[in-house]
This record gives C-alpha cells, structure tokens and sequence, in this order.
C-alpha cells in the first residue's frame, strides 16, 4: 500500500489552522513570522524556497526572503543573520543550503538565534534532540516520524535501517527512529553491502539521492519503506532512491513524489508556528 503523504500533510495543515487561531486570539501583536536566506542561484534552492514561501503564505505566516548574490562574503551574511535575530517580527530563520563552497556552513548556522532555528541544524538543537529536550527537529525526519505514527508503525523493538547520515535527514532520522525505541543501524557511503543491512530492516528509511538504489531484493517482504530521495532524471521525472518494484514485496511505501516531500513542507510550517508561540510565551513570561 502507498502511504499518501499529500493527505497527511493537509491533516497538519488543519491543525496548524487552529493552532494559528488560538494564538491570534491570544496574542493578536504575533504574527508568525519566517525569513529565508538565499544565496546565489542553485536551481534546486530556487524551487524549494518558493515552494516554502507559497505553503507560507497559503497559511497566513509571513514570510520574508532574503536574498544574497553568489559571491557574499561571510561578514555580511553574518550581519543579515544578526538583524533576523534581532527583529522581534521574525520568529523563524531558514538559511536555504547548499551555500557557495567559499562561505562557512557551519559558522553561519552557529550565528542563527537557536530558538528561531526551525531547521534545527544548531549545535544546541541537536543537544536537545539527543539529550530528549524541546527544541526543533529537522522538518523531513519529522515529517516521516509522523507518517510512521499516521500509519500505526510500530517501531518499539523493531529493526530500522537508515541509509544515510546527513545533519539534515539521516542523522536525526536514526536518533529519532532510536528515541521510539527502535534498533536502529545507520548505513552510508562507507558501509560495506548496504543491501545485507537493508535486508533485515522492518522498517527502511532511504535517504541517499541515488535513483534505484533499493530494488525489491533489498527489502523484507512485508517491510516499511520510506523514500526520502528526490532525484530529477534526465527525462524530467522525478524518483526517489526505490525501485518501484519494492512495491510488490513491502507492506507499506511512500511514494515519490507525493510522500514524505509534503510532509517535510508541512513540518517546516509547523515548526514555524511552534516558534512563534514559544515567543509569545517568553514575551510574557519576560
Ligand atoms: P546528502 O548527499 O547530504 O547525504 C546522502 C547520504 O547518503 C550520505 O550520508 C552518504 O554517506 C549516503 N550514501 C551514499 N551512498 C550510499 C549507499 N550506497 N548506501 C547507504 N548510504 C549511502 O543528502 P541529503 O541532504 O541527506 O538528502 C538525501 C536525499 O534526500 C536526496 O535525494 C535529497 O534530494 C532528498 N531529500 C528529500 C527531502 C524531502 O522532503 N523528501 C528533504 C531533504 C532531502
């Protein structure tokens, strides 16, 4: 069966709607807001980018994009992350990656307020994720922990196989994979027959950018498989890491596209709101 990851998106975007309208009617100065930083012109970025902003503005969040030509230099794109921090209207901070290889990944995001850092790449956020404090999540790894919950998957005891190990999908997925007391194994580039790991996986989560990696004789008849890979062929098509054929042996598949590449949209606006109403707590706390 296919996990229909459009309609659970639109589930979280009903709940973000209610969530929006408590926090008007309780605090009507928070808007939610959202700045993007941009850099250069990676095609990619580009369509993600509007793709977040759209989802934004459908929901009534404002977002804000800011945008850098390819040869910035790192005091300046320091300086523009130190005024989003500052501006008391922004309650969330995406830098849009890949950056231009002469900029510092890591020491721009180091700069990023931690408690508006929605993609939770922020050394602190990753503390918290791994010592089981609030903070934020990566919004795909989120969003694929929620299509598991939607769908019932049981992973207490289970097997969880995860192919890759990016601060951004594959690394948090193993660690939240491993906090709903799953076993969990993480495989990437170095791992010697990725296949033998895959083979004994109840639940497989790919997210390595290699079309057709997973054929149907790396899954366990029965599996859950989740394919967090996007890749554009040269015909236009865009597939994930799984064969289609894996459909015939697993119990449960998501689809790409229309499976977890919602979700992570609909996390990203979650943890927006989530921001926001963390500010309007502190403010009156404060
Ligand atoms: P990445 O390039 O940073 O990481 C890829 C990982 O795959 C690396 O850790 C690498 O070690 C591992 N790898 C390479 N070959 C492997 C193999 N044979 N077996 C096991 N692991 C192997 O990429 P990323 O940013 O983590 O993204 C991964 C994929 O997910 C890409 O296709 C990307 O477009 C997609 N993605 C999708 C969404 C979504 O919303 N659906 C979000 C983010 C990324």
């Amino acid at each position: 069966m296919l996990i229909d990851g459009k309609l659970v998106a639109e589930r979280v975007k009903g709940e973000l709607g209610a969530r929006l309208v408590a926090l008007r009617e309780a605090h009507p100065a928070v808007v939610p807001g959202l700045a993007i930083v941009l850099v250069g012109h990676h095609p990619p970025s580009e369509i993600y980018v509007k793709k977040k902003l759209d989802a934004c503005r459908k929901v009534g969040i404002r977002a804000t994009l800011h945008r850098f030509p390819s040869d910035v230099d790192q005091p300046t794109l320091h300086g523009q992350v130190a005024m989003l921090n500052a501006d008391p209207a922004v309650h969330a901070i995406l830098v849009q990656l890949p950056l231009p290889l002469h900029l510092d990944t890591k020491a721009t995001i180091d700069r990023v307020d931690p408690d508006k850092d929605v993609d939770g790449l922020h050394p602190l956020n990753i503390g918290r994720l791994h010592s089981g404090r609030a903070g934020f999540i990566p919004c795909t790894p989120l969003g694929v922990m929620r299509l598991l919950a939607e769908h019932s998957v049981e992973l207490k005891g289970r097997h969880a196989v995860v192919l890759g190990r990016s601060a951004i999908v594959g690394r948090p997925m193993s660690w939240l994979l491993l906090r709903a007391h799953a076993t969990v194994t993480t495989c990437h580039r170095h791992t010697a027959d990725t296949a033998s790991f895959a083979r004994t996986a109840d639940v497989l989560v790919t997210a390595v950018g290699k079309p057709g990696l997973v054929t149907r004789d790396w899954v366990k008849p029965g599996a859950v498989v989740v394919d967090v890979g996007i890749n554009r062929l040269p015909d236009g098509r865009v597939v994930g890491d799984c064969d289609p054929e894996v459909r015939e042996v697993a119990r449960l598949v998501t689809p790409v596209p229309g499976g977890v590449g919602p979700m992570t949209v609909a996390m990203m606006l979650s943890n927006v709101v989530t921001a926001a109403e963390r500010f309007a707590r502190r403010a009156i706390a404060g």
